[in-house]
Parts: structure tokens; C-alpha cells; sequence
């Protein structure tokens, strides 16, 4: 399949006063046509940076101050402002994890994916009408005809993310960011949204990346994950290799700390410390004031990302070249 979007080489850094800190560092990956990634990593590690970074929405205090955008084919460049958001927004949507908070509360959310169409497609009233009923009964949305004409508070959350699925694909996008968006809904209506997500991907060949800091939801979703830690990624791989041979010491943590039927009854892992907020880091491996393996170099010299077979990448001095693949 082609290249939907392409990364490469990516730093974004924040200034706060007069100090600059690297927040992305050299963040490099692809999305396929039609593919579905994911990104996982704890709160603070890049993955919501990473999304705002395509969408051309990075608060005012961030910047790309090196490396390269590529979605279908066309490059961001500093500078380009409205043109980027033309491609982008041709291309790519997006829905978070609060709809509630992106949905307008004055306007009847039937109407609201309608403007959509409106917008961004040459229709008339009448034919983004249908559109959106059309696009609300394919996110699994009952009653539409009355449900077109309510408000968004009399909806349920996950109603409202069904809303927020429709709005995002009414158009047709090659790619959805999806950033947490089952996080504040309960399991049962998680798992509905998950599915429907799947659906959505096979029926309209969407790609999907998935944005989330739960391995287990990633791992209902995703054909391939990225794992990020404190601004670098540092590991990708097909979702069945990182299932059954993690490399990386984190993304080990991370499948520990996850709940399963074997574990149920017992204190669930969690990984010890915390990730190092921006200001506090400093050379070497970030993981290293965590990490069970650290060596001293762990402490000193930031390990390289190594590729390393069956399309999985690392970034961990237990890798580096000359040593044997654990
Ligand atoms: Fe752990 Fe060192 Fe690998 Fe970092 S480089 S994950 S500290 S072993
Ligand atoms: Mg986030």
C-alpha cells in the first residue's frame, strides 16, 4: 500500500521564558493507506504532541524546529499556514477524547456533521441532510431522524463520539487521528466505539492512528504500534510481535502492567517512578531512572534507533549493533 503520512526526522520543542525544551525528539514513521497504528506510551511522552503536530495545532509555545511532514504526498513546510490546513483538512480528521468539548452546544448535532458537508464538499442543504443521516446511521445511531434535531447535552457520551465519528468521516478523509477517544466512556460503550472504529476502517478503508495510553485498547484496534517515552518513539512493530516479543524495556513494563484472565485476583504492576517531565531531561537513555536493565552507558549516551527484523524498530543500547538480539 502507499504512504498516507510520513514522518521523518521529527523534533518539536518548547519554549518556556527564555529556556528551549526538546519535547519530539527525531520521530520517524509511516502510515499506509488503509493501515491502523497506534501509539501508546504513559501521559507526557509525546503521543497527543505527535497528532497536533500533523493536525497544525501545536500551541503557541511549541515548534518544529526540525524534520519533515508528508500526508498524500505533499510536504509541510514552515510558513505554510492556510495551505497546510487545506491539505490536511482534504485529508485527514480527527476526534478526541472529550466530544463534548468539540461538539458546538447550541447547534443540533445532526446539523453540525451536515455543516460538515456543507463546508467541505460541493452539495447542497438538502443533500448534506441526507448525507449526515446517511453517515449516522452507519455509526450505528437509532431514531435519526429525531436525533438529527437534539442538542448535544441531551446525548450520551458514547452517542456523542458516534456524533464525533460521523462528523470526522462524513468527508471522506484517508486518515483519522483518533486521540483517546474511548478513555472517558465506560467499558461496555468502549468496546462498542472500538468496533465500530474496526467497521468504519474496513467499510470506508480509512486509516486509523490511535492514539491511547492503554496497550489493551491499542491491541483491539491496531495492526501495528508505536511506543513512545518522554518525546522519543522507542520501539514499532506489528502488534502480535510487540505482544509476543517485546524489546524494549518499557514496552515490556507496559504488557506487564496490563490486566489479563491469567493476572485476575492478583495486585496489578505498575511501573515504578515516573515519566521525567520536560525540564528534567537530560542525555542518555530517558527511561534510564526507571529502567530494570540500565547499564552506565544507559546514563550517558542516548541509544540510536536499531532496525532489527520481522519490521520491528528499538531504540535500547541492549540493541545496538554488535550485540545479540535478546
Ligand atoms: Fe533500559 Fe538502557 Fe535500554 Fe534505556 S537503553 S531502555 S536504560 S537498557
Ligand atoms: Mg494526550
Amino acid at each position: 500500500a502507499n504512504t498516507l503520512l510520513a514522518i521523518r526526522e521529527l523534533d518539536v520543542t518548547f519554549t518556556i521564558g527564555k529556556k528551549q525544551y526538546p519535547a519530539l525528539r527525531q520521530l520517524s514513521f509511516q502510515v499506509k493507506e488503509k493501515e491502523r497504528v497506534g501509539i501508546v506510551g504513559e501521559s507526557g511522552c509525546g503521543k497527543s504532541l505527535t497528532s497536533l503536530s500533523v493536525m497544525g495545532l501545536l500551541p503557541e509555545s511549541a515548534t518544529i524546529t526540525r524534520g519533515e511532514i508528508n500526508v498524500a504526498g505533499k510536504a509541510w513546510s514552515p510558513g505554510m499556514g492556510e495551505e497546510w490546513n487545506a491539505t490536511r483538512g482534504r485529508h485527514v480528521a480527527m476526534i478526541f477524547q472529550d466530544p463534548m468539548s468539540a461538539l458546538n452546544p447550541l447547534m443540533p448535532v445532526g446539523k453540525q456533521i451536515a455543516e460538515m458537508a456543507l463546508t467541505h464538499l460541493s452539495v447542497s442543504k438538502q443533500e448534506a441532510k441526507e448525507l449526515a443521516l446517511g453517515m449516522m446511521a452507519k455509526v450505528g445511531l437509532s431514531r435519526i431522524n429525531q436525533l438529527y434535531g437534539e442538542y448535544p447535552h441531551r446525548l450520551s457520551g458514547g452517542m456523542m463520539q458516534r456524533i464525533m465519528i460521523a462528523m470526522a468521516l462524513i468527508c471522506k478523509p484517508k486518515l483519522l487521528i483518533a486521540d483517546e477517544p474511548t478513555t472517558a466512556l465506560d467499558v461496555t460503550i468502549q468496546a462498542q466505539i472500538l468496533d465500530l472504529l474496526r467497521e468504519m476502517n474496513r467499510s470506508t478503508n480509512t486509516a486509523m492512528l490511535f492514539i491511547s495510553h492503554d496497550l489493551g485498547v491499542i491491541r483491539e484496534v491496531c495492526e501495528r504500534v508505536i511506543v513512545m517515552y518522554a518525546g522519543y518513539m522507542v520501539e514499532d512493530a506489528p502488534v502480535q510481535e510487540i505482544l509476543e516479543h517485546p524489546k524494549h524495556p518499557y514496552t515490556a513494563a507496559l504488557l506487564q502492567a496490563l490486566p489479563s484472565i491469567e493476572k485476575r485476583g492478583q495486585l496489578l504492576y505498575t511501573i515504578p517512578g515516573r515519566v521525567p517531565p520536560l525540564t528534567e531531561r537530560g542525555d542518555g537513555c530517558p527511561f534510564a531512572g526507571r529502567c530494570p536493565r540500565a547499564s552506565t552507558i544507559c546514563h550517558t549516551k542516548t541509544p540510536e534507533l536499531e532496525t532489527c527484523g520481522n519490521g520491528h524498530r528499538v531504540r535500547c543500547h541492549l540493541y545496538a549493533e554488535g550485540k545479540i538480539f535478546a
